[in-house]
């Protein structure tokens, strides 16, 4: 790749993948990375994954999928800003929520409650674990086996405890080293985009009103704007002027202060970058307050509002239910998924929960209702 900062990630730093496979021929190692990520299964599922509205809820709304690209664009705009490596940045993007459970986080909670016993479930581990372990694609191994750095930024927290396990990819959480630019940035535009889209997808549902967000400066500023550049524009178009604004004042926030950042600290190289004791990757620090004001606003009115809650309750009855029954016949689960090479040791308690926990996790929002409509209807015949 051309124009590439000296402490942008390259296929010659890059610490490589745990199987060892020759380079592509015409691919850089990222890009190879990225289209591995978009033929996986776990890639094709998060069309049917609720983001915040169920998926059959209404088709304008973002699913897994539209969010993932919608990161995916953003930081892709990022790294070209700053010369880091798009490609890398793009494959992160694209795999950060493959470990996501059906009903999002709802779908979470309840799982890691049922995993409790068993070490618990953490969809951002679970991705990991998807790239590494459950896509099965390749003769020579399991998984995606992805470069270092991707799994790197796949990675975005873990706690000490479970760090060791991870090996070289666990590393930075027992000694504070940091990830990549290219983690660092597709992290924050994670953020920037689930903060722009949700407030657009939120107005759509009627769930929360334009009167509500002007309390927000990252809304208001905006919005006042647009009315006064364009006082007799209708509704949806006004609500697209202002998302499209709020993301535009994010990423140039995040482009300039991180661009200062980087010419103050100096890294030379990609080792420099993980060893500098902070991120180089930042809002200022008044568009960080805004931004956190946004979030605490969504959790409130929109992730909370009692229609959300309602699909929350039933989402939790689905997976309880489900984790429930796959514990008691585990013979329920598809032979397919028993016969993973990873499930092995399905003797063992612990391996057969996690197996369990993989499958449910695995499901759309769709097949899990459908599953669980299926055992419920045996259930009663029994
Ligand atoms: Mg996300």
């Amino acid at each position: 790749m051309e124009n590439l900062a000296p402490y942008a990630a390259t296929d010659q730093s890059s610490k490589g993948r745990v199987y060892q496979e020759a380079s592509p021929q015409y691919r850089s190692e990222y890009q190879r990375d990225r289209d591995r990520i978009i033929h996986s299964a776990a890639f094709r599922r998060l069309e049917y994954k609720t983001q915040v509205f169920v998926n059959h809820e209404g088709d304008l709304y973002r699913t897994r999928l539209t969010h993932s690209i919608e990161v995916a664009q953003i930081a892709r705009s990022i790294a070209r800003a700053l010369q880091l490596n798009e490609d890398l940045t793009e494959a992160i993007a694209l795999a950060h929520d493959l470990g996501h459970t059906p009903f999002g986080h709802a779908g979470q909670d309840k799982l890691n409650d049922c995993m409790h016993k068993y070490g618990g479930f953490e969809h951002n581990l679970q991705s990991l674990r998807v790239v590494d372990k459950l896509e099965e694609r390749y003769a020579e191994f399991p998984g995606l086996n992805l470069t270092f750095e991707s799994r790197e930024g796949i990675l975005k927290h873990c706690s000490v405890k479970k760090a060791p396990a991870l090996n070289e990819v666990g590393t930075r959480f027992l000694n504070k080293t940091q990830p990549s630019l290219e983690a660092q940035l597709t992290n924050l535009a994670d953020e920037i985009a689930y903060n722009s889209h949700d407030v657009d997808d939120g107005l759509r549902s009627g769930l929360i009103t334009i009167e509500q967000l002007s309390e927000i400066t990252l809304f208001r500023r905006p919005y006042e704007e647009v009315k006064k550049a364009y006082p007799g524009l209708n509704e949806r178009r006004t609500i697209h002027e202002v998302v499209r604004r709020m993301i535009n004042h994010q990423v140039v926030d995040l482009i300039d202060i991180s661009k200062g950042l980087l010419q103050e600290h100096k890294p030379e190289n990609i080792e420099d970058v993980r060893n500098i004791g902070q991120t180089l990757i930042r809002f200022s620090p008044t568009m960080k307050e805004d931004n956190q004001s946004l979030k605490s606003f969504l959790r409130q009115n929109l992730y909370r509002h009692p229609q959300v809650i309602s699909m929350t309750t039933k989402a939790h009855t689905i997976i309880q239910d489900l984790f429930n029954w796959f514990m008691e016949n585990p013979e329920l689960i598809s032979s397919q998924e028993i016969q993973k090479e990873n499930a092995s040791d399905l003797t063992d308690s612990i391996g057969t929960t996690r197996i369990i926990a993989d499958y449910i996790a695995g499901m759309t929002d769709r097949y899990a209702i459908a599953e669980h409509q299926k055992i419920s209807a045996a259930e009663t015949l029994a």
